[in-house]
């Protein structure tokens, strides 16, 4: 029997890199250009970091990783240094990262000092017998890793202790995309947050992983969806890789990440129409958010049911594709 040469090959194989920086009530009108420019091209930075790990061979945990950081490292989305801050003027951050050829996972909830949490994540995963770790343990762990520690203070941006300021006087807990509320925020930006990434590599691996600094004045060690394998994140070659943004609560309780990649397993739904029916249970649990979905064969979703969701999608071809809008594009 003569076996196709490209069957053979990885230089045919689909690479695919789709991000989101989170989803919420974004609203156009008070979105100046100069800003939402600004947010395209870290957008745009971040899918061409990662496509330059998957264009050369590499594997789609480390395109996630060099994904999420771009996003991590600029103070425009709610994620490393442009987190929100908690109820006691700290800056929270949670992160998980999931691989779908093993299905191994590693997350960290409530740190502190770490810079990219998503990269402790990924230490917790490769370098741990667990899955999940909290707090000062998880800033000790990763420092004995070799993950980059900061003083608190790096993650302080006035913007964010404006916010904070603002929510502590309406007594509010409030997740980033729901910032807009009256008198108007000062850029029309203030509704985006979580970051994530889905990658396929050319070996024919998914992975995903999703960041946050979660809500503006969170209290009592609040945790959202994010860290949460099977709620914000989760992977599976024999499925889809998946990274929510949202209402967390709901999107923990509907098991979000997990539902979607559930739904095109046992059930043979292509991503989108997986994705609209976990943004469907959402609604019915009273949240919202989006989804970004994308399966081995390089079929993808980029799914939300809120007026918009920063988000992008990059593959073969090497042109980075950014949205915001729904109208944007049908990514
Ligand atoms: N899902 C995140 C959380 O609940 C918030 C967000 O996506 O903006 O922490």
């Amino acid at each position: 029997m003569t076996i196709p040469t490209n069957s053979m090959s990885t230089n045919h194989s689909p690479i695919r890199l789709i991000i989101h920086g989170g989803a919420g009530t974004i609203d156009r009108q008070r979105l100046t250009t100069e800003r939402e420019q600004a947010f395209r091209q870290v957008l745009s930075e971040s899918l061409n970091a990662g496509h330059a790990v998957l264009k050369t061979g590499g594997n789609s945990i480390d395109a996630v990783i060099a994904a999420i950081v771009v996003m991590e490292d600029s103070p425009l989305f709610n994620a490393g240094k442009g987190a929100v801050f908690s109820h006691e003027g700290r800056n929270e951050l949670d992160a998980s990262i999931m691989d779908g050829a093993t299905r191994m996972a590693g997350a960290v909830a409530g740190v502190t000092t770490i810079r990219n949490p998503i990269r402790a994540a990924h230490a917790v995963m490769t370098q741990s017998a667990h899955v999940l770790l909290i707090g000062r343990g998880a800033e000790d762990f990763a420092a004995g890793h070799g993950v980059e520690i900061v003083d608190p203070a790096y993650f302080y941006t006035q913007h964010r202790w404006d916010q904070l300021q603002k929510a502590i006087a309406k007594e509010q807990v409030v997740r980033d995309h729901d910032m807009e509320s009256a008198p108007s925020p000062p850029n029309g930006d203030e509704k985006h947050g979580t970051v994530g990434a889905v990658a396929l590599d050319c070996q024919g691996n998914l992975a995903a992983g999703t960041s946050t600094g979660g809500l503006t004045n969170k209290r009592y060690g609040r945790i959202g969806d994010s860290p949460i394998i099977g709620a914000g994140t989760y992977a599976d070659n024999r499925s889809v890789a998946v990274s929510a943004t949202g209402s967390g609560e709901v999107f923990i309780r509907a098991a979000a990440a997990f539902n979607t990649a559930a739904q095109v397993r046992l059930q043979h739904i292509p991503p989108a129409e997986a994705a609209d029916r976990t943004l469907e249970e959402i609604a019915a649990l009273g949240g919202d958010g989006g989804l970004i979905v994308l399966d081995a064969q390089g079929r993808y979703a980029l799914r939300f049911n809120t007026s918009g969701m920063f988000r992008g999608t990059i593959g073969n071809d090497g042109v980075a594709r950014t949205g915001i809008f729904p109208q944007d594009s049908d990514y």
